[in-house]
């Protein structure tokens, strides 16, 4: 197998030659068609993460088929399509596992973090943490569903039923979580950096009733706010969006310090939460209704060789929605 390797923290990936892998009892290898690139990579080789791993294969939104079944897994098929997300396997028997908040997990495994990801032709997962994915849409179009969809999603649900929904940052999460919000017929505003018409543009086309510079005042006030960018300096902006009682979300796992604020900001029942990771229950849910949805991914697609310019492009904000490594 190959592999885009981060052999240490802050320096460019390498393509490196591997020796395959075989799965383990309760593992499925699979061949990867596509990866999605996501900004937590970024996170993972600026080593702005907690307990780095190195050397480690980045990338946790992989799209492949399955090629090998280790011992005793069961509901998985070769040549079946799936998915591999972030979360990669939790022990199953912390209290957060017990209380079914496995995305709290106190002894994790997170795909492209903790356990070589999909940055590479060939990709080891549990079994218990794939989803299968059926055979409509290109492994490219599905792979930022993986992580900024599914993310997206948990804060969506962390959000609750927000009518007037802010989102910060229209990345990658936010051009899908922007369909999947006006397909459940709520009103979209979106926050850009002050002055990227381009990416206000990208919001409005896809459905946002509003969309300016994260430094503006929305027409209305808010019931929720998502916020996507690793921006702490986000988060004073978008309690002032939101009306009494409403909801901040941070969506990220790193974000930059939040600046001291007005107790004012956060009165009235104001509520600022963060979401961790992902249940496999979340991966399901938010699956199963992918396809009703309707939603369109907009990729940029990289070769696996070129995943460097790939982080590079994401860092510097290059493109529009998801970049993707296709196979
Ligand atoms: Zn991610
Ligand atoms: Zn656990």
């Amino acid at each position: 197998m190959h592999a885009m390797v981060l052999n240490a923290l802050r320096t460019p990936l390498v393509w490196t030659e591997l020796p395959d892998r075989q799965p383990k009892p309760g593992e499925v290898r699979v061949k990867v068609g596509a990866c999605g690139v996501c900004r937590t990579d970024l996170h993972v080789v600026d080593g702005k993460l907690p307990n780095p791993h190195v050397p480690i294969i980045p990338g946790h939104e992989i799209v492949g088929r399955i090629d090998a079944l280790g011992a005793g897994v069961e509901g998985l098929s070769v040549g079946e399509r799936v998915g591999i997300p972030w979360l990669g396997h939790t022990c199953g028997t912390c209290p957060y596992c017990r209380m079914k908040r496995e995305n709290l997990c106190d002894q994790p495994v997170f795909t492209g973090f903790t356990r070589d990801g999909g940055f590479a032709t060939a990709a080891i997962a549990d079994a218990r943490f794939c989803f299968p994915l059926g055979e409509s849409g290109t492994d490219e179009s599905l792979a930022p569903l993986l992580c900024a969809g599914l993310i997206g999603w948990r804060s969506l649900t962390m959000a609750g039923e927000a009518g007037k929904l802010g989102l910060y940052g229209f990345g990658a999460a936010a051009h899908i979580l922007a369909q999947v919000a006006r397909f459940q017929g709520r009103s979209v505003f979106a926050f850009t950096r002050p002055g990227d018409v381009a990416a206000q543009r990208f919001a409005r086309s896809l459905g946002a009733e509003w969309a300016g510079g994260s430094d503006e005042m929305p027409p209305a006030k808010l019931d929720a706010a998502i916020i996507f960018a690793p921006q702490g300096g986000l988060v004073p902006l978008a309690l002032r969006t939101v009306r009494k009682g409403g909801r901040v979300v941070c969506a990220g796992i790193h974000m930059s310090d939040i600046p001291a604020f007005p107790y004012a900001l956060l009165w009235e029942e104001r509520e600022l939460l963060s979401v961790a990771n992902l249940t496999r229950q979340d991966g399901l849910d938010f699956l199963l209704q992918v396809p009703a949805m309707g939603i369109v991914t907009r990729t940029t697609a990289y070769a696996l060789r070129d995943a460097n310019q790939a982080l590079y492009d994401l860092r510097a904000g290059r493109f529009e929605g998801a970049a993707v490594l296709v196979l």
